[in-house]
């Protein structure tokens, strides 16, 4: 197959686009804008390979968007370009406004407009698998769980312009016929994933002896899932996936941040036993406004449909994540540094 993807020099597009090219050998047009949050280097692995390239390009410009499908000519778009941290959403919310909900309005148009001028026989094979999380159904009470029927309910400017692009997904598909279909997945952890965020966060702050702020008590809960099991599932819902319909892709995995955070430090007391107990470093800061207290995901409809299922137990991945950081230095400490830009790597200034 002959894929676009967007935002593929980000955390999830990175792990997908490896995935795609390197062990299912699809030939992928990565566009990616290359904000602060890219790391190109995440695709170094594919330099030289001729299955996959990478253009540089902003989302919300409709005439680069429509060329590119056009000289491209996919079977197949997979949207994950976004901003994305629930942080930055607070300070800066006309960002998320701009490239989560105008970026996916042109990405649907660019397709569709494509989508529409292909022969009969094509189009009823092509997909638009757009990318999404669970944080657009807001905070779950105790012991319960999302499901595809669950209220919208974002609470966050993040999670409000990811609900935002899922409806107009939906929209395209109801209204122009376009394939579409959308997921919503919990959180992810894994290599490559951007040091603002709380796992990588945590595990370069006590790599280095710093402080682990952990927000409020504590005992906000997540359910992890890795990123690779994630991209897995990603492709299940592009192959076997019901078009109209919509799937939630979850780790099976519920911890609070701070057991996540405590987990870390068991890592490292483990593969640094010379600094340990790291859980000494574990400091209480004050709440992030509106935190969701609790997100997780059932995931049957997913398993029973696509025959996916998270596969990463999350205490062994975990460590896994913490042993691939202290492997990879190189992809972290530009970034830490705040060296990063893309004009470094002769590509473009970061946003
Ligand atoms: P990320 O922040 O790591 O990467 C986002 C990528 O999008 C970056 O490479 C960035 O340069 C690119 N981008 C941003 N604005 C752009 C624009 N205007 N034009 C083109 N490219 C642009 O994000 P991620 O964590 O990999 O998330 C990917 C997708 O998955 C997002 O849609 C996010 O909402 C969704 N998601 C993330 C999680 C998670 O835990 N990280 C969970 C569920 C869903």
């Amino acid at each position: 197959m002959r894929i676009i993807v967007t935002g593929g020099c980000g955390f999830i597009g990175s792990a997908l686009v490896l995935h795609l090219v390197q062990d299912l050998g699809h030939e992928v047009l990565t566009l990616d804008a290359l904000t602060y949050a890219a790391n190109p280097i995440s695709l170094a692995p594919l330099d030289g390979d001729t299955r996959h390239r990478l253009v540089q390009t902003d989302i919300c410009d409709p005439a680069r968007v429509h060329a590119l499908h056009a000289e491209f000519a996919p079977d197949a778009v997979m949207h994950l370009a976004a901003e994305s941290h629930v942080d930055r959403s607070i300070t800066d919310p006309g960002a998320f406004v701009r490239t989560n909900v105008i970026g996916t309005q042109v990405m649907l148009d660019g397709a569709r407009s494509y989508w529409e001028g292909l022969p009969e026989a094509k189009r009823g094979a092509f997909r638009f698998l757009h990318v999404s999380t669970d944080e657009v159904y807001g905070s779950l009470p105790e012991g319960a769980f999302f499901t595809e029927e669950s209220r919208y309910d974002p609470r966050s400017p993040y999670s409000a312009s990811k609900a935002a692009s899922d409806h107009l997904a939906r929209a395209w598909h109801e209204t122009y016929g376009l394939p579409v279909l959308v997921t919503n997945c919990s959180n992810n952890y894994g290599p490559r994933h951007f040091p603002e965020k709380l796992i990588p966060l945590m595990i370069l702050n006590a790599l280095e002896g710093k402080t682990l702020p952990v927000y409020g008590d504590g005992l906000n809960e997540r359910d992890w899932i890795h990123v690779e099991d994630h991209a897995k599932g990603l492709v299940a819902v592009l192959e076997r996936g019901r078009v109209g319909e919509t799937y939630l892709l979850g780790g099976r995995s519920v911890q609070n941040n701070l057991a996540t955070v405590k987990g870390i430090c068991a890592a490292f007391d483990h593969l640094r036993p010379q600094n340990a107990p790291h859980e000494r470093l574990i400091h209480f800061v004050t709440d992030r406004p509106g935190h969701d207290r609790r997100y997780a995901i059932d995931c049957s409809k997913a398993e029973a449909e696509l025959g996916w299922r998270p596969e990463k137990a999350f205490e062994v991945a975990l460590e896994e994540t913490v042993r691939w950081y202290l492997d990879n230095e190189s992809w972290w400490r530009p970034i830490r540094e705040g060296r990063y830009t893309g004009e470094r790597l002769g590509l473009a200034p970061a946003a």
